[in-house]
C-alpha cells in the first residue's frame, strides 16, 4: 500500500481555541498548520497532509455558506486524488455538519470530522489524539463507502446517527440508537459490523437563503407560536413528542402549513423513529400524516431539518421529498 493523501480542513472551535486577554476567555485562533504542529505522532503514519486553513470561527457561527463552500472545497481535495479528508471543528454544531458533509458526498473516500471537548489550554487537551485517530481513519481503507463519520475519544460514528450527549465529557459523543461503528485500536480502525448503505443528494450547491425551522412540542402550548413560525418557513420541522405525537391545537396548523410548504414530523426524543399506523387520536402520529405531514423516519430532528434544507435547495417537490424522506431516514 503506497502512501496515502489526507486533506485537513480546519474550521475552529475549541480544537482550535487559545487564551484571549481581551476577553479572558478562549477564542477560536490556531491554524490548521499549528494544529497539526501538535501531533508530532502524526509523523510516524504514512500519510501525506494536505493542509487547507478554511475558517476560524466557533461552530455555533458556521453558516450553510461555509458549510457549501468546504463541500465544495472536499470534492475538489478528491478529484485531485485524496484518498480521505479530516474536518476540525467546533463540537457544538459537529452532528449536523457531519451529516450535512454526509449528505453531499457520494464518493468512496472517508471524511471524518473531529474536534475537541478540551481546549488546548487544559490539561489532558483532546484534540491531539483526535487529529492523529481521525488522520488514521482518514486514511483508512475499512471506512471507504463510510461517507461522513465523526471520530472523537477513539470512537468512529456515523455522521447519520451521531449526538452530542453532554455538554463538557470528554466521552460526549453516542449514536444512541445504533452505537459506534467502530473504534480505533493501536493505530487501526477495527469496525463493529458491514458499513450500512447510504443515501446522498450531491446536487446544486445549498441554498443558504431556505428558510427550515424547526419547532419542539412541549407541554401546554396551543400552538399559536408554531402558526407565527410556520408562516416565516420555506419548510418546516416538527420535533414532535415520542413517536409523533403533538397538542391537539397543533393539528390545523401543520394541516395548513403542510399544504404550502414540506411539514416534516420527527420526533424530539432523538433516539427511535417515528411511527406511522398505531395511534389514531387528533394529533398523533397516524393523524398528522394523513394531513400531509412527510415522515422523518429514525433521523432526529435536527438531522430532518438538514435534509430538507438540501431537498429544498434542489428544487424538489413534496412528493419527491416525502420519497427522499423514505430512503434516507428508514
Ligand atoms: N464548545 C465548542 C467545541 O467543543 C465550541 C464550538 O463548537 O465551536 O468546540
Amino acid at each position: 500500500m503506497g502512501t496515502k493523501a489526507v486533506a485537513i480542513l480546519s474550521l475552529g472551535g475549541t480544537i482550535a481555541m487559545t487564551a484571549d486577554p481581551a476577553t479572558g476567555g478562549v477564542v477560536p485562533a490556531l491554524s490548521a498548520h499549528d494544529l497539526l504542529a501538535a501531533v508530532p505522532a502524526l509523523q510516524g503514519l504514512d500519510v501525506e497532509l494536505r493542509v487547507h486553513d478554511f475558517r476560524r470561527l466557533p461552530s455555533a457561527s458556521l453558516g450553510f455558506d461555509d458549510l457549501s463552500a468546504l463541500a465544495d472545497a472536499l470534492a475538489e481535495a478528491f478529484r485531485s486524488g485524496c484518498d480521505g479528508a479530516v474536518v476540525t471543528q467546533g463540537t457544538d454544531t459537529i452532528e449536523e455538519t457531519a451529516y450535512l458533509l454526509d449528505l453531499l458526498h457520494p464518493g468512496e473516500q472517508p471524511i471524518v470530522v473531529t474536534g475537541a471537548m478540551r481546549n488546548p489550554t487544559l490539561p489532558g487537551a483532546d484534540g491531539p489524539a483526535n487529529i492523529h485517530a481521525a488522520v488514521i481513519a482518514a486514511a483508512a481503507p475499512e471506512l471507504r463507502g463510510a461517507g461522513a463519520v465523526v471520530v472523537l475519544g477513539e470512537e468512529i460514528h456515523a455522521a447519520r446517527t451521531v449526538r452530542k450527549s453532554h455538554t463538557t465529557s470528554p466521552a460526549a459523543f453516542t449514536s444512541p440508537a445504533t452505537g459506534p461503528l467502530g473504534r480505533l485500536y493501536e493505530g487501526r480502525v477495527h469496525l463493529h459490523g458491514p458499513l450500512a448503505a447510504r443515501t446522498t443528494f450531491a446536487g446544486p450547491t445549498i441554498r443558504a437563503a431556505a428558510r427550515v425551522g424547526l419547532y419542539t412540542a412541549t407541554l401546554g402550548d396551543d400552538g399559536a407560536l408554531l402558526a407565527a413560525m410556520a408562516e416565516a418557513c420555506d419548510g418546516l420541522v416538527v420535533a414532535a413528542f415520542g413517536v409523533g405525537h403533538v397538542p391537539e391545537g397543533f393539528v390545523a396548523v401543520l394541516e395548513r402549513a403542510a399544504a404550502r410548504i414540506p411539514v416534516v414530523l420527527a420526533s424530539r426524543i432523538g433516539n427511535g423513529p417515528v411511527l406511522e399506523g398505531t395511534y389514531g387520536f387528533a394529533g398523533s402520529e397516524k393523524d398528522l400524516l394523513a394531513r400531509g405531514l412527510i415522515r422523518g423516519g429514525h433521523l432526529d430532528a435536527y438531522k430532518a431539518r438538514l435534509l430538507l434544507h438540501v431537498l429544498l435547495g434542489q428544487g424538489r417537490n413534496r412528493d419527491e421529498t416525502a420519497a427522499a424522506f423514505a430512503l434516507a431516514a428508514h
